[in-house]
């Protein structure tokens, strides 16, 4: 019976091992706390701060009752209840009952705990106090709690994944690492990001993106608010410094290979301010592409005049690109293979398709 119980204790550490640190086919298949628990938990888009107070209490208990000692206790006492028999004989006449009742303390305590962050409606939980750090004349609790709802569900934050446990989101003003029992909000006019270190990354089989990892730490300007340190993949690394308020600190520059198309919307970008600017008289609306700034692009052929083989054609869309997301649209359309023609290719419009090349982009002026 002693090996038995060996090898169920074994199967039982790698059942926890999985609902701990689930593999990409437990989570493809649903198979995890969040997905069993979605009825009480709702939805993350609707209302993001109280979807990650109520997620990490709900991976705390249940880490608790099922994965750690109660849920192990239970299934070892089912499976072998001649065990019971042996252990109050041999040991102690209360040998299980003691066994039983250490085995639920770290639940005990979790609940003590978890109702003292419950009170007040979840204010003592630690994410309701880092925001609460935050609270200032003109924002209170509430507030801030709803301007990081809304920017959570904005299209245009920054999310990656940087393991199965653990993502890294940067809105416009806050930049929040989701760990299992664990959120770390800083807001990005505090934080401040030192580049650690660097390491190559498995290759992603059918990727463009280079394969490098990038270890950050950040630290907040506001003494009383935690730092923290993350990872993130150099493909993304673009996106996510643009939406950074302080530089960022590389003292032991370290180089960061973004991906190819990135470093062209950095060109494109530059050679399009060199172009002549145009005035409208009417208010732009949003970029249909990242809905984060207003359109300031006009495509215009300016190169028909220079040059009659052009293979451009004239278009009267109005604005409603601005300058990096037609970059990358741009970037999109040309040929990886032939890299050093990009620059004098063209692309088709992303409205009417009739073609453009880099001499007919007009930024719009303020
Ligand atoms: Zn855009
Ligand atoms: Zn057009
Ligand atoms: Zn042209």
């Amino acid at each position: 019976m002693f090996g038995e119980i060996c090898c169920c204790t074994l199967l039982y550490v790698l059942f926890s091992l999985v609902i701990i640190f689930p593999p990409q086919e437990a989570i493809s298949s649903g198979i995890t706390i969040e997905n069993l628990m979605n009825f009480w938990l709702g939805s993350e888009s609707h209302s993001f701060i109280y979807y990650q107070i109520k997620r990490t209490v709900v991976t705390l208990i249940g880490h608790c009752i099922c994965y750690y000692l109660p849920g192990y206790v239970t299934t070892i006492f089912f499976l072998y209840p001649s065990l019971i028999e042996i252990l109050n004989s041999s040991y102690h006449p209360w040998c299980v009952q003691i066994i039983a009742a250490v085995s639920l303390f770290p639940l005990f305590v979790t609940s003590f705990v978890v109702l003292s962050w419950r009170k007040g409606g979840w204010k003592n939980h630690p994410l309701a106090q880092t925001i609460a750090l935050y609270i200032s004349p003109e924002k209170s609790l509430l507030s801030l709690t709803e301007e990081i709802n809304n920017e959570c569900f904005r299209i245009d934050k920054v999310s990656s994944e940087i393991n199965s446990i653990s993502r890294i989101i940067a809105t416009e003003n806050w930049l929040i690492k989701i760990t299992s029992y664990k959120i770390h909000l800083i807001a990005l006019r505090d934080a401040l990001l030192v580049i650690e270190s660097t390491q190559e990354a498995p290759i992603i089989p059918n990727s463009t993106s280079p394969a490098q990892l990038i270890s950050i730490r950040v630290t907040s300007l506001k003494d009383s608010v935690k730092g923290f340190t993350f990872k993130v993949n150099s493909s993304i690394w673009g996106d996510l410094e643009k939406k950074l308020v302080n530089p960022v600190v590389n003292t032991k520059h370290l180089v960061i290979h973004q991906t190819l198309a990135d470093r062209f919307v950095a060109v494109f970008e530059e050679a399009v301010q060199k172009n002549p600017k145009v005035k409208l008289q009417t208010e732009q609306d949003s970029c249909i592409g990242c809905m984060g700034v207003k359109a300031n692009i006009v495509l215009d052929r300016r190169c028909l005049t220079v040059n009659d083989k052009s293979s451009c054609r004239q278009c009267s869309c109005k604005p409603m690109w601005c300058l990096t997301c037609l970059g990358k649209w741009f970037a999109a359309r040309q040929d990886p293979n032939e890299t050093e023609t990009w620059l004098s290719s063209n692309a088709p419009c992303p409205t009417c398709r009739s073609k453009f090349c880099l001499l007919d982009v007009f930024l719009i002026e303020e």
